[in-house]
């Protein structure tokens, strides 16, 4: 037995198993064209993914399907897989900030105290080397489950080319994610330029979280059109009833509204019998801490209630995003609305970073968070009166205009 430091979790530590190679499977269509790739196992005690595709390659391989493309699929954090734990000292999908990747990228030297460095250098090297590689479009779904009780839902990043890939596929689709997370292996190949998908599957040991990862990767790889083979259209049919029937009461879109942040010692529990989308209305008493009752900030559907010690999202709170203004958004972000953004008042470029902008909330007081978000900014920080926001990176033009093709 040993104690994870990260966690406070006493774990017990089993042999790791030294067949589990990074890569879970790799399969090449007769000429190049776009590109998926699927990392499973991020966070270690979600091993429902790596299985799920584990059995999307053997059916491919079995049945002999044709593939357009590359299809690759990956382990995320291998001895937290292993340990079954979330992760051994870091969170993985929590490692992927500017300096860390500066540091370990650039020496090429993984700090040995920290477990996931060497993890974060190989996935960085191969995801960049097979997603580079697409001469269509590149995409990349991050498979995850959660602690609490779910239905099987996507979120993404809110870019243009994200949106319709994620439609393509019938499930809820959290936007805004993102804008509360820092550090994460999607954003950081997001701003790279690819198409990036984050996939929940349902509760960790719910065998039936395999079977949604799985009907989800076919429909995924349908949607990057890499499976034209007319055989796999009865396999697609059954995938596409599954996931429905499971979405069937469940808005289509959804935007996160709160997250309910846990430090390391708040005593953070959740009241029982939460699932996600569940309705909760306003101060409604959800969760206790040492500070004594945790209240939802206003009513909406909470998503990913915390029933596991590690972590440090204790819940969010979601509202349904209308399909109106998701039009809206698309249309003023063709136009390019935005640019006319920095001859506001209150609002200036920020010299140092391209496609930021510095808010004064003084100035710029009618100026919502919502106007930045549907001309397709995020939230970077609040810096006293000063909001600071950035663009989303859509790619190069090039690459949108492939992306609209299928
Ligand atoms: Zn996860």
């Amino acid at each position: 037995m040993r104690t994870n430091e990260g966690t406070g979790v006493t774990i017990a530590t089993r042999d790791v198993d030294t067949t589990a190679t990074r890569v879970i499977g790799r399969m090449d269509g007769p000429t190049p064209g776009p590109v998926l790739v699927c990392v499973a196992g991020l966070h270690g005690n979600e091993p429902a993914g790596v299985e799920a595709l584990t059995r999307v390659l053997n059916t491919l391989t079995v049945e002999a399907y044709q593939l357009e493309g590359t299809f690759v699929a990956l382990r995320g954090n291998q001895a937290a897989l292993a340990e079954r734990v979330r992760f051994v000292d870091s969170d993985l999908n929590r490692h992927w900030t500017r300096e860390r990747l500066g540091r370990v990228t650039l020496d090429r030297e993984p700090d040995p105290t920290v477990s996931e460095d060497a993890d974060l250098l190989e996935l960085h090297d191969i995801i960049s080397d097979v997603l580079d590689q697409a001469t269509g479009e590149s995409y990349l779904i991050d498979v995850h489950t959660t602690s609490g009780r779910s239905p099987p839902f996507s979120t993404v990043g809110d870019t243009l080319r994200n949106r319709r890939f994620a439609m393509q596929l019938p499930l809820p689709l959290v936007m805004g994610l993102e804008e509360h997370l820092e550090g994460t292996m999607l954003e950081f190949f997001n701003d790279q330029g690819h198409v990036t998908l984050g996939l929940e599957g349902g509760q960790h040991e719910d065998a039936s979280s395999v079977d949604r990862i799985e009907a989800a990767v076919w429909l995924a790889l349908e949607a990057a059109g890499m499976l034209p083979d007319p055989r796999a259209a009865t396999r697609l049919a059954e995938a596409r009833t599954f996931l429905a029937h499971l979405s069937r009461n469940l808005p289509r879109v959804l935007e996160v509204r709160h997250r309910h942040f846990v430090g390391p010692n708040d005593g953070f529990a959740m009241r029982p019998g939460y699932a996600s989308f569940q309705e909760v209305t306003v101060n409604e008493h959800v969760a206790d801490d040492e500070c004594g009752s945790v209240t939802a900030q206003e009513t909406g559907l909470i998503l990913m209630p915390l029933y596991q010690p590690a972590g440090d999202d204790g819940f969010f709170i979601t509202r349904e995003f209308s399909p109106f203004w998701l039009s809206v958004s698309a249309l003023l972000r063709r136009l390019h609305i935005d640019n006319i953004l920095p001859w506001m008042p209150g609002v200036t470029r920020d010299p140092s970073h391209g496609g930021t902008l510095l808010v004064n909330g003084r100035v710029a007081r009618w100026f919502a968070l919502e106007v930045f978000h549907l001309l397709g900014y995020r939230k970077r920080r609040q810096m006293g009166d000063v909001l600071v926001v950035a663009r989303r990176l859509e790619g190069g033009q090039a690459v949108n205009d492939k992306a609209t093709s299928h």
